[in-house]
């Protein structure tokens, strides 16, 4: 988007001579960006103008896009983990917590903090970084306006459709002997998780169930050519969301699930963690449902019932 943007800009920015109009702008700051666009494009909304004067000021679409999307990722990851912090303080709410008896420490969750920041720094910031050139060897768009709510909705829901899967498989493989030991282990460190836990995992585990991620959009981009960077943003944020809610130990009954009964959320993947086998997926629970892989005592007692049956008819 910067290269037609950025010419649109040139070609309507006031030069007192053809020498100002040539040399390199160093002065110019991202407010500065940001009035010319308001006054050449009144019809973009203020998020379009701040979008497209982030572009234009940075100059380099893959820079600008890796450095939004990191401190997005950050801010997104420890914004969302401290209100579950808050309220592992608040006894109160104590009830709703799946495991109650067990509530993370402080030296706990500071010790979760500082892997999952390694992973981010080392893992997730290349990851990120690539996204950008890779989609739009795809086709991906980065410029104003913005595609439609609808257009983003139903791409977001297919993403999460094709995350679910490939995490399903992926962790499930994770959970084969070797594979377990050597990498999906220390994501089981904490049998009762809490928010912050949610990416504390091997880098290699990192690297493998973030691809799930990053690669629905990528795929989604290559065979239709469809896909802004804004839905990429979107769809990061609520996959964090998920994921560290997912993590969260509380189950209220206002959470998601109780509504969507096809919807994961932090009853399934606790249970995961308390049982450390079944429930593998990350969003829905389709998969372990059709294949057979839930965990806990109900899913057992469907299951003895089952084969009670079997018996009884043979
Ligand atoms: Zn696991
Ligand atoms: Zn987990």
């Amino acid at each position: 988007m910067s290269l037609t943007y950025t010419m649109d800009v040139f070609n309507n920015a006031t030069y007192t001579s053809l020498a100002d109009a040539m040399l390199p702008h160093t002065q110019n700051t991202y407010w500065h960006e940001f009035s010319e666009i308001s006054r050449y494009n009144v019809q973009l909304n203020y998020f379009e103008k701040l979008w497209a004067a982030w572009y234009a000021f940075m100059g380099n679409d893959v820079l600008a896009t890796g450095i939004l999307s990191f401190l997005m990722h950050e801010t997104v990851y420890f914004g969302r983990s401290l209100p579950w912090m808050l309220v592992d303080r608040i006894p109160a709410l104590n009830k709703y917590k799946i495991q109650n008896h067990k509530v993370p420490s402080a030296k706990e969750q500071w010790d979760c903090a500082k892997l999952v920041l390694l992973s981010h720094f080392t893992v997730e910031l290349p990851q990120i970084w690539l996204f950008h050139p890779m989609a739009q060897y795809f086709g991906l768009a980065t410029s104003v306006p913005f595609p439609t709510i609808l257009t983003m909705a139903y791409q977001i829901a297919i993403f999460f459709v094709l995350e679910d899967t490939w995490h399903y498989w992926m962790h499930r493989a994770l959970h084969w002997g070797p594979l377990y030991k050597n990498i999906h282990k220390i994501h089981h460190q904490y049998s009762a998780p809490f928010g912050l836990a949610a990416e504390y995992a091997s880098p290699i585990e990192v690297m493998i169930l973030g691809l799930g991620t990053i690669a629905a959009p990528i795929l989604w981009c290559a065979l239709t050519k469809d896909l802004h960077i804004l839905t990429m943003y979107i769809w990061i944020v609520l996959r964090l969301c998920q994921a560290i809610d997912a993590h969260s130990g509380y189950d209220f009954p206002y959470s998601l699930h109780q509504f969507l009964p096809f919807w994961a959320g932090a009853d399934h993947h606790d249970t995961h963690h308390e049982k450390f086998i079944g429930n593998y997926s990350s969003s829905f629970r389709w998969w372990d449902y059709a294949l057979d892989t839930e965990s806990g005592a109900e899913a057992a007692k469907r299951r003895r019932e089952r084969k009670a049956a079997r018996a009884k008819a043979a």
